[in-house]
């Protein structure tokens, strides 16, 4: 015992350099060297705190064998222990009383923040704002660091074209190169440049893979998808993780192909571990090791266990898997020491180069904690944020930006004095009731006369779970007071959409509508003032086909956490003029989905043409969307001019355009690079998304934009997985959205 806290002492981790992380490497090897294979196989288990760590020592049942488990050392990870009191509770137990006192990695599911609320994943990724979407993670990161989190199990950076999908509200949406650049600009944000900071937390990837792509939407269904889905769709978000230096993946529930991605060797040993080189530690998901057993692909909990470590997960959330099965199986030469000891290597070193081997609670600080919850800077950043993710989706007789002065305003539905739903799903550590709502937001301007009514409710129950929300309400009783209050506005705002709860994991939906009955409160106030503001609150695209065919102005506001309110009256003042753009298609009808920009053509042609029957299309359905990938508006006009591409090299090619602000207000563009490889030996999408730049321009001012594009944007994975560039005519397309936009050709 001696000889190990020797040895644990003098070691000190805090930098990335080629050097220290083989000093790491040779700490890891030399505490490796002494740990029993129970110990080993510890760190390889990680628990859900949930009882109460500080209260009295469990007696009985789980938490009792929990409890015993961390004090000799079989638990390498927690999740879910949150505060300063209880991490520094469980922490205490790990790093004084068992044999080794190797200290914990907390875990903890920081998706859009801890306390304090950035918007939901999908929505930032509409600001299309890298800085500002690297900035949320980072006060994240600082707000949960403070708490004692060491690790959060995001960014989620699974690609999914079904907005039926629940969890589309904690992804980048549907692109896989806007995805990428968010991932990284995520992993940057939680990790930072240097681990051992104090205000940082590892990052994980997931989940690993295919999770997006379960049939028809469903949560945990099925996953079947081919390689060239998996390899120019799926993949690059994972890989462009690794290459930011992420230090966790998390595995999958789903399975991939007949394979449950847990026990997927493909995935996590052959292409993560051997091809990527990917060097952190990947983590199951929640009891997905013994979910193996239910989707038929392991006998037992023993079989499970040995397939998923064979496999390459290295840490087993919550099956109890590992802790109960994995050294019967390593005695019988059933699984490797050495794939035990990769495991561990990889664990181990991701403590070190967090700095906890030195400092086990350096995060964990009262005073610190306190400081930092909620303070100013962090809600500024949040409200930053949140404002760049509002995208305008239609402004028809210039309705917004609303007047200041005079105005009779009628503020309509639940969603509009709600303080909890802005908050959006994934928000475990916020208290309920801690957003400004709209209707707060609204009266920071007191010029015009406000006059708010519900109207009626979007869902009712108890929110934090699924099952226990009322979606189908009926209420309409207050329905006319609502259409009372519009009779007499020159503007109603109405804030309609879903409740934070209804989007999220396990919460797929059949209908994109308005849920309960809103579409039908929006027609009855239609009915007696058309000059209606809608404002969606959603975690997923909508099918509001009728509202864009009625309504003039309608602003895409999501759940955008704790600064809601502001943002949104800040939009609708014209304080910020509206910059974001859609990171998923929004569908006119639900039977399009999967709907999504970068289809391929058929052999069909693809025209809206009546007098052609046998072409790939709905008899009832037009094959547009309602609202287009990169579909935003601003409060300006932008125009685009002068397209040129110019082959600089045969690997790389400039393109530039001018694009002028001709509209009264200084305004935010972002400017889309879209390219088609016309023929190819795999056919290829009408457009994929290649590059983009942000541009702001004063009115009446033009910018010349350049972009570049080389191979690594020129080329794709053929169907054997291989990187290929493929000389021949491409197209260029650049516009403010992937359907409105100039085009140019050129050959490679
Ligand atoms: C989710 C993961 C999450 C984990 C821990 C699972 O149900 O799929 O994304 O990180 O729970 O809370």
């Amino acid at each position: 015992i001696v000889f190990a806290i020797g040895i644990l002492s003098c070691t000190n981790a805090t930098s990335k350099s080629a050097s220290e992380s083989l000093g790491i490497d040779k700490k890891v090897d030399s505490i490796l060297a002494i740990m029993t294979l129970e110990e080993k196989i510890g760190q390889m288990n990680q628990y859900n705190g949930f009882w109460d760590v500080t209260g009295p020592t469990p007696k009985d049942g789980d938490a009792a064998k929990k409890y015993e488990h961390l004090r000799k050392g079989y638990v390498g990870s927690m999740l879910n222990v949150t505060g300063v009191k209880d991490v520094r509770a469980v922490q205490k137990i790990a790093v004084e009383e068992t044999r080794l006192g190797i200290p914990l990695i907390i875990g903890f599911d920081v998706i859009h923040g801890y306390k304090t609320l950035s918007p939901i994943p999908l929505a930032e990724a509409a600001s299309w704002d890298l800085n500002a979407i690297k900035k949320s993670a980072e006060i994240a990161a600082l707000e949960s660091s403070a708490a004692g989190i060491n690790w959060t199990f995001a960014p989620m950076v699974d690609i999914s074209r079904d907005a039926r999908w629940g969890r589309v509200m904690e992804g980048a949406g549907e692109d896989t190169y806007l995805g990428s650049k968010i991932a990284v600009a995520r992993v940057q944000g939680f990790q930072g440049s240097n681990l051992a900071d104090k205000a940082t937390i590892v990052a994980c990837a997931k989940h690993f893979a295919g999770y997006g792509f379960s049939e028809s939407g469903r949560d945990y269904n099925t996953v079947d998808v081919g390689t060239s889905t998996l390899n120019n769709i799926i993949f690059p978000p994972f890989k462009a993780s690794v290459d930011a230096g992420v230090k966790t993946f998390m595995n999958s529930f789903n399975e991939l192909n007949g394979i449950p991605a847990t026990g997927n060797a493909f995935l996590q040993r052959e292409v993560l571990k051997d091809k990527w080189n990917f060097d952190g530690f990947v983590v199951s998901d929640w009891g997905s090791i013994k979910e193996m057993i239910a989707h038929g692909y392991a006998k037992d909990l023993n079989a499970a266990a040995e397939l998923a470590a064979n496999a390459g997960s290295d840490m087993d959330m919550e099956s109890y898997a590992y802790v109960e099965e994995l050294s019967k199986l390593v005695k019988e030469n059933k699984v490797s020491v050495d794939f035990i000891d990769d495991a561990v290597k990889r664990i181990l070193k991701v403590k070190y180069e967090l700095g906890l081997f030195d400092d086990p609670y350096k995060y964990c600080n009262e005073e610190r904690e306190k400081e930092v919850t909620g303070n100013k800077a962090i809600n500024e950043a949040v409200l930053d944020v949140a404002k760049k993710s509002i995208v305008l989706l239609k402004n028809e007789n210039n309705l917004l930006p609303l007047k200041k002065n005079g105005q009779k305003i009628a503020l309509i539905g639940a969603l509009a004095a709600d303080k909890t739903s802005p908050l959006g799903s994934w928000r475990i550590a916020a208290e309920d009731s801690t957003a400004v709502s709209v209707l707060e937001g609204m009266k920071n301007y007191p010029n015009n006369t406000l006059t708010y009514a519900k109207g009626a409710d979007v869902a009712i129950g108890k929110a934090e779970f699924a099952f226990e929300l009322k979606i189908n309400t009926t209420d309409k009783s207050e329905f006319s007071k609502a259409i009372n209050t519009a009779k007499n506005a020159d503007v109603v705002v109405m804030v309609l959409g879903e409740h934070g709860y209804q989007s999220g994991e396990a919460r797929s939906r059949t209908s994109l509508d308005l849920p309960g009955v809103q579409q039908e409160l929006l027609e009855a106030v239609y009915a007696v003032n058309k000059n209606i503001v809608l404002v969606l609150n959603n975690g997923r695209p909508l099918a509001i086909t009728w509202a864009d065919e009625h309504i003039p102005a309608i602003v895409e506001a999501w759940h955008l956490g704790t600064q809601t309110g502001n943002a949104v009256a800040q939009v609708l003042y014209g304080d910020y003029n509206p910059s974001g753009k859609l990171p998923m298609t929004f569908p006119r009808n639900v039977g399009q989905v999967p709907i999504y920009y970068n289809y391929k053509n058929t052999g069909r042609p693809s025209t809206d043409n009546p007098d052609i029957v046998f072409w790939s299309h709905y008899i009832d359905e037009s094959n547009k969307p309602l609202y287009p990938f990169g579909h935003g508006l601003s409060y300006t006009k932008f125009t685009y001019k002068n397209l040129k591409v110019t082959k600089l090299t045969n690997e790389e090619v400039e393109v530039s355009v001018a694009v002028s602000n001709v509209g009264e207000y200084k305004g935010k563009e972002v400017v889309q690079l879209y390219i088609r490889d016309l023929f190819a030996s795999v056919t290829r999408p009408v457009k994929e998304l290649k590059g983009f730049k942000m541009v702001e321009l004063e009115p009446n001012t033009t910018k010349t934009i350049t972009l570049k594009l080389t191979n690594k944007e020129l080329g794709f994975f053929n169907n054997q997985g291989e990187f290929i560039v493929e000389p021949g005519e491409f197209k260029v397309f650049v516009g403010g959205s992937s359907y409105t936009s100039l085009e140019e050709d050129f050959t490679l």
